[in-house]
């Protein structure tokens, strides 16, 4: 075990990416009392990072652990063979770090790539194809984030998924249900790798049975010893491009792709937010959505007279609609495009966008913060993109025994990625979150595809810090577009609405993108807010579940509480603090 002093992770930190930081608030050393706590979507994967925490583990060294272990046990949500972003609040140093660990698209990735005779693929042909596999950054992503603040031997957080891998895991209804439901559907149940793995005899694997899978097992067992170029390079990274460059609709991705794949670290987007300064990822993350909600919100119900109900729920679909606008026209891979992030969040751009509130039975447009802020506008550089997510996403938030936060959310972009298989694990379709149509109305779509360019992502892993600058929430989500309003739904209930995280996980989702108004009455006071919204003038649909899949920290004087989404199968673990 790898134990550094604070001090010594003090003046690591400081040489390690000083600039790729944001001070969030006064240095606050007093001693953290609250114990570790773990929320992640698999009881399995909460296990293993809750044992790292015990072992002295920095909530980075668990969420790796938890995170080998969800590839194999929650396969159709996320994997090696994906990508995520990691946000990391290290407490010593009261500074917090985004790791940016998307795919890319390969070299020979081109505009056009998903037509056929001019005209677009079939969506499950294109969602399933080579084309759609990006270079995977989530190997990159646990070495490039032990590297800076792990404090156990990074073999030792691959080994609980190579022990389970090994002995086989109890396959969960959730996956059942996955597996019944694509049976035919895709090619999962007809490539003849994922078909003997998840289909054995032609029939589903069934929720009860034990699964083992020894290439994962040995996959990671190649990465524990020879570290990344154990994935990036070699018999791995050419059984990768074989999968990729199978029939039908083969992919261009080359050996050199991975080879040269890097995580890029960023600077986290952070804003104040009434008495609370929000954190998320910075683009081609939606995160800035999460500041813009919280910030919006917080206008618009200071407009209402009394705050009713209505008001409420009125001011967060509105916000969310005027962010979601915003979101769909501006954000994108910076590397590429210049994104407006910054401008998206400042308090003046949001002053004026509030008043930009529209009529509930009307749809949100783009706002201009180059003309807000500065007098130049910036809006017809763009066309809108009104790209669709899939349904492949996890969400992992952790607090460690020494005060330091986790929020990471990773992908495979639609259940199972694009089913095609290597080493044990999926490959990602991410490549579908570029936007499928490159222009719109005559204008460039920020988000179009190029080589090497990230594709816009949803997730939005988000830390906030209270009016002291003290870690007080680290929440996220999967569910594709709607990841969005999952994740704003838990800033507003526990910190405007004063609900504890489990009851504001538990609401009803809302999901106000695009005309319509979208509100889950399958769930415990769902309707009756469908009713209101409805009466309102809201153009609402009702939709008897959704794909959250929420997992939240909250701190608080009496300790730590979490929450873990109903609608999956996560779970809440607490570490007791150090003696
Ligand atoms: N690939 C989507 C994104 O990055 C997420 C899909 C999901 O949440 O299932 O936004």
């Amino acid at each position: 075990m790898r134990r550094v002093g604070v001090l010594l992770a003090v003046l690591l930190l400081g040489s390690c990416a000083p600039h790729q930081s944001d001070r969030v608030g006064p240095v606050a050393l007093d001693r953290w009392s609250y114990g570790g706590m773990v929320a992640v979507a698999n009881p399995y994967a909460a296990e293993a990072a809750a044992e790292v925490l015990r072992a002295g583990g920095h909530a980075v060294d668990a969420a790796i652990a938890a995170h080998a272990v969800l590839g194999l046990v929650e396969p159709q949500s996320s994997g090696l063979g994906g990508g995520a972003f990691m946000l990391v609040y290290q407490r010593a140093a009261d500074q917090l770090f985004a790791f940016d660990g998307r795919e890319t698209a390969p070299a020979g990735t081109h505009a056009d790539m998903f037509l056929v005779n001019g005209e677009p693929m079939g969506f499950v042909d294109a969602w399933q194809s080579g084309l759609a596999v990006g270079v995977p950054g989530t190997v990159a992503l646990y070495e490039a984030s032990h590297q800076a603040f792990g404090r156990l031997d990074f073999p030792m957080l691959l080994a609980p998924a190579i022990q389970l891998a090994e002995q086989g895991f109890v396959v969960s209804p959730r996956l059942e249900g996955f597996l019944k439901r694509l049976q035919g559907v895709g090619r999962l149940s007809q490539n003849p790798a994922t078909a003997a793995y998840f289909y054995p005899g032609g029939q589903p694997l069934s929720a009860g049975d034990l699964r083992n899978n020894p290439a994962y097992a040995q996959t990671l067992s190649r990465i524990a010893a020879d570290g990344p170029r154990a994935f990036y390079e070699g018999a791995l990274a050419e059984q990768i491009v074989a999968a990729v460059r199978a029939e039908p609709n083969p992919g261009t991705l080359a050996l050199t792709d991975l080879a040269t794949y890097s995580v890029a670290r960023r600077d986290p987007l952070c804003a104040p937010a009434g008495p609370q300064r929000v954190c998320s990822m910075p683009p081609p993350s939606s995160g800035l959505a999460q500041i813009m909600i919280l910030g919006l919100y917080d206008r618009l119900i200071a407009e209402a007279d009394e705050a009713s109900e209505a008001d409420r729920e009125s001011a967060f679909v509105d916000a969310q609609r005027l962010a979601y606008a915003d979101r769909d026209h501006y954000v994108a891979d910076p590397d590429f495009v210049a994104v407006p992030a910054n401008d998206l969040v400042a308090s003046g751009y949001l002053d004026v966008r509030a008043r930009e509130r529209v009529d509930p039975a009307a749809e949100a447009r783009p706002g201009d913060p180059g003309a807000v802020l500065r007098g130049k506008p910036i809006i017809q550089r763009w066309g809108q993109d009104t790209t669709q997510a899939g349904a492949g996403t996890t969400h992992l938030s952790i607090v460690d025994r020494f005060g330091n936060a986790v929020s990471m959310t990773a992908t495979v972009e639609a259940p199972f990625g694009s089913s095609r298989w290597a080493g044990g694990f999926l490959l990602n379709n991410e490549m579908t979150d570029f936007a499928l149509q490159p222009l719109k109305g005559g204008q460039p779509v920020a988000n179009t595809v190029a080589p090497g360019k990230r594709p816009r992502s949803s997730m939005s892993p988000v830390i906030v810090f209270d009016d002291k600058g003290q870690l007080l929430m680290v929440s996220g989500s999967p569910g594709g577009n709607s990841i969005v309003a999952y994740v704003a739904k838990t800033l507003v209930g526990v910190l405007r609405w004063d609900l504890t995280p489990q009851m504001a996980v538990d609401r009803a989702n809302i999901v106000a993108r695009g005309s319509t108004v979208r509100v889950e009455t399958g769930v415990v006071g769902g309707a009756p807010v469908a009713t209101l919204l409805g009466e309102l003038g809201y153009p609402v649909e009702e939709r008897q579940g959704e794909n959250s899949g929420l997992h939240v920290i909250l701190v608080t004087h009496d300790g730590l509480q979490g929450a873990a989404d109903p609608r999956r199968e996560g779970k809440v673990i607490a570490v007791p603090a150090t003696d």
